[in-house]
């Protein structure tokens, strides 16, 4: 039989795995921070409306800068981001993991470097993998934050072209102060000018204030949003970045044309219309979010501080089996490699009732 390492594929993917959270039939799944409310259906229903609309100019090309979304994209970040932005500032494409993989086909590639600080998205490095990209692998302190003096003499002594700060962080949790920004960035830009992305999937979970307005006078740093998370639309697949209008044209060097349809500009742009309804369900999981942690601290596991629609928790000796007893249970959660800690999303409050019944179970069981 025919596999991979039979084919001529680029070396530095041999032997390597495809990310790949576990899509499993199981009753509650909280394991990919996916929003666990369906869309409403007054927005379900404009978005046949609108989607039948461009349905019928099928036969064209869609807006190849999808300028209409881009600009309601710039109206919501405005609103929501502290900062104001135009439809110049912002890009879209299909989910933020495309987002990242243009930038860093336009900074990163064949001869550079990216960081991040780990434990953090593993996406980053697969995509620096994808795009030719040579990843460093940044400390963080015990308690998930990042170590800024270590990460200064990182960056110093690996001057990479481009830094990833994924604030909220995944699969922590732990969000990064702007002060912790501006420190890296200005080391960054010491080593050699350099690209800084803050990778904002989960911000609008977040008790603390977007860093977008840190864009501001900063032509090279960019802050990635999704309309996975918030906007509970993670199989609509829309990302998108604010930066200076020069980010923006960069990454029309490396982009498709026409990468973003008409059918998910169209979507897109219907979400955007119910933005204030979809909010309302992301305050109230920030509330279960809350709860989580307040019970699982109850029961008495660890929990690392959570600004997400997740929260880590443990220890566990054997995280794997723990991952599994909880299946066992009927809940999936997610086991991100980092030992002794496991991923929960906040889903609805049913589901998370589930959950804290499964891990009341297994810290019995463990006494
Ligand atoms: N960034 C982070 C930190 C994430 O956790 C995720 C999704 N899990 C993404 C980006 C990508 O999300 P999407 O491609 O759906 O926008």
């Amino acid at each position: 039989m025919t596999g991979i390492d039979d084919l001529p594929v680029r070396d530095e993917l041999r032997g390597k795995s495809p990310y790949g959270a576990p899509q499993l039939d199981v009753p509650v799944q909280l394991n990919t921070n996916e929003n666990p409310y369906p869309l409403p259906e007054p927005l379900v229903a404009r978005i046949a409306e609108r989607v039948a609309e461009a349905a019928r100019g099928l036969n064209r090309y869609p807006d190849r800068d999808a300028v209409e979304l881009r600009t309601e994209l710039a109206r919501y970040l405005t609103r929501t981001g502290g900062h104001p932005v135009a439809a110049e500032n912002v890009w879209a494409a299909n989910g933020s993991n495309e987002v990242l993989q243009q930038l860093l086909q336009t900074f990163g590639g064949p001869g550079r470097t990216a960081i991040g600080f780990e434990p953090s998205y593993s996406m980053h490095a697969l995509i620096a993998r994808g795009t030719g990209t040579g990843w460093i692998s940044g400390p963080r302190n015990e308690d998930f934050t990042i170590d800024v003096e270590a990460a200064r003499k990182a960056i110093a002594e690996h001057r990479p072209d481009v830094v990833f700060i994924t604030s909220p962080n995944n699969p922590t949790g732990t969000a990064v102060d702007a002060d912790t920004v501006l420190a890296l960035y200005e080391a960054a830009q010491a080593a050699r000018p350099s690209m800084v992305v803050v990778d904002e999937a989960y911000v609008e979970f977040s008790h603390r204030d977007s860093l977008l307005p840190l864009i501001e006078g900063r032509p090279n740093l960019v802050v990635s949003r999704t309309m996975s998370k918030a906007f509970g639309a993670a199989g609509l697949r829309l990302g998108y970045l604010a930066a200076h209008p020069a980010v923006v044209d960069a990454v029309q060097l490396v982009r498709l044309p026409y990468h973003l349809s008409a059918v998910t500009q169209a979507t897109a742009l219907a979400a955007l219309e119910h933005t204030d309804t979809l909010l309302g369900y992301v305050e109230q999981l920030k509330a279960e979010r809350d709860r989580l942690v307040a019970e699982l601290r109850a029961i008495g596991y660890e929990v690392t501080e959570s600004d997400a629609n997740f929260v880590q928790f443990g220890k566990f000796p054997d995280t794997h089996a723990a991952w599994r007893a909880i299946l066992d249970r009927g809940v999936l959660v997610r086991d991100n490699g980092v030992p002794g800690w496991l991923r929960v999303t906040a889903g609805t409050p049913e589901e998370n009732d589930a959950f804290l019944d499964a891990v009341r179970e297994l810290m019995k069981e463990q006494e």
